[in-house]
């Protein structure tokens, strides 16, 4: 299962090059490709609930479970920021749900 599961992962910056973010470690991160290709340079995108810019997540100072929740396969941005970054990384395409649920039926299996 884990050979068909695209586990390679981009070296991210958080705080994008061309927005004079560093290549240090605080700055750096490692992201999926999806979410990285999803991100792109993007500081912060519009909350899909209330239309109003809101930074995006970072993974350096916030803390995963103070912005999203599990349900089931599905990531939940359960505030504005993690609305955001849900929308705008697209953690809920039908591809990740296909992904996290064979990863979800795995760990269950083992
Ligand atoms: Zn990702």
């Amino acid at each position: 299962m884990q050979d068909e599961i695209d586990a390679a992962f981009h070296m991210e910056h958080i705080v994008a090059r061309q927005h004079r973010g560093p290549m240090t470690e605080e700055n750096l991160a490692l992201a999926c490709s999806g979410c990285n290709l999803h991100k792109g340079t993007n500081l912060c995108s519009l909350d899909p609930d209330t239309n109003q810019p809101v930074r995006l997540f970072d993974p350096r100072k916030d803390r995963w479970e103070d912005h999203f929740r599990r349900d089931g396969a599905r990531i939940l941005g359960i505030t504005d920021v993690g609305r955001t970054t849900a929308w705008l990384l697209q953690f809920n395409s039908d591809l990740n749900l296909l992904q996290r649920q064979a990863i979800l039926e795995k760990r269950a299996l083992d």
